[in-house]
């Protein structure tokens, strides 16, 4: 039996594995593509601290590698199930079974796409999911943003020439910046390339605007569907934790994008990651 099964392999994850390793503890981690996480799904990482402008594939490689150098084993497998026995907890992927005394869920949290043309192809070339992380990039660019969030509008304003904001909702929004153009009633149609990156974007009414970039905020599905049995206590599907981070059921902790949090980025998913591992080496004891 593990003393703790990590599901994801995030760096939520490795960094939890790191400390409970370190502290002797006997730990697996179950991804089901590649460790790393979301952090392999974009380009450059400017805002990690210690990592000036490092390319987001060798940072995720670098914690990757870091888990490695402790021999701590990484199963690529998808968790499917999770049954809870109060000190038994039994992990059940696509491929086997598993046995342990304490679980961190961290299996983070899938964005929702609009589903139009261009944008798979242009994600990461001119198409961005995460405002906070990506504007920096289009600094005195002209951007375009589809949000729920006023604040994702007025962040992107401080930084780019112009925002083109299309407004989704059905409220009619105001902005007093200047440098800030809302669009009502309108969708986005069409995403435009040019040599493979962004060029523009067509509204529902055919007009098309020259844009560096498309902040598509549209929100996030946590990925809690395989352990919807255990009634873990969530809001609007995310994992609610104490400052430990544990959850209401006892010997399960969780820690990254799937916790109800305020700010979601690498560096509070690595906190988080190492605030469980180390509740769970004082709990074990
Ligand atoms: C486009 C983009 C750019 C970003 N840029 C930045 C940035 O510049 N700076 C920054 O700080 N943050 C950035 N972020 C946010 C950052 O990547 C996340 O906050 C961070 O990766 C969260 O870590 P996590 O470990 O909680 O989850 P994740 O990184 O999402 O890792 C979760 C892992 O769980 C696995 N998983 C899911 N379900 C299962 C299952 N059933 N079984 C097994 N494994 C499973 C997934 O495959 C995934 O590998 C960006 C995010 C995106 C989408």
């Amino acid at each position: 039996m593990f003393d703790t099964i990590i599901i994801g392999g995030g760096p939520a994850s490795l960094s939890a594995a790191i400390y409970l390793k370190n502290a002797n503890k006997n730990v697996l981690i179950i991804e089901k593509e590649v460790p790393g996480g979301k952090i392999l799904k974009t380009e450059k990482i400017t805002n990690y601290l210690g990592f000036i402008e490092e390319d987001a594939s060798l940072l995720a490689y670098k914690m990757y590698e870091q888990t490695q150098k402790l021999n701590i084993p990484i199963n690529i497998e998808k968790a499917i199930d999770v049954e809870d026995n109060d000190n038994e907890k039994t992990v059940i992927t696509d491929k086997n079974t598993y046995k342990a005394k304490t679980i961190i869920i961290a299996c983070g949290r899938t964005q929702k796409k609009l589903g139009i043309q261009n944008e798979d192809k242009l994600y990461g070339k001119g198409v961005s999911y995460c405002t906070k992380c990506d504007a920096s990039l289009y600094k005195d660019k002209v951007v375009g943003i589809i949000s729920n969030n006023k604040d994702d509008v007025l962040y992107l304003s401080n930084i780019a020439k112009k925002v083109i904001f299309i407004n989704y909702s059905k409220k009619d929004v105001n902005f007093d910046n200047d440098n800030i153009e809302v669009i009502n009633n309108e969708k986005v149609i069409k995403i435009n390339e040019k040599n493979d990156i962004i060029k523009s974007i067509t509204l529902s009414s055919n007009k098309e605007y020259e844009i560096s970039c498309l902040f598509i905020e549209t929100g996030y599905t946590p990925n809690i569907d395989f352990i919807k049995k255990l009634n873990i206590e969530t809001k609007n599907n995310y994992i609610i934790t104490d400052e430990n981070m544990k959850t209401n059921i006892n010997g399960i902790y969780a820690a990254g994008d799937i916790v109800y949090k305020k700010v979601y980025q690498i560096i509070n998913a690595a906190s988080e990651g190492m605030v469980a591992a180390l509740s769970i080496v004082k709990d074990l004891k």
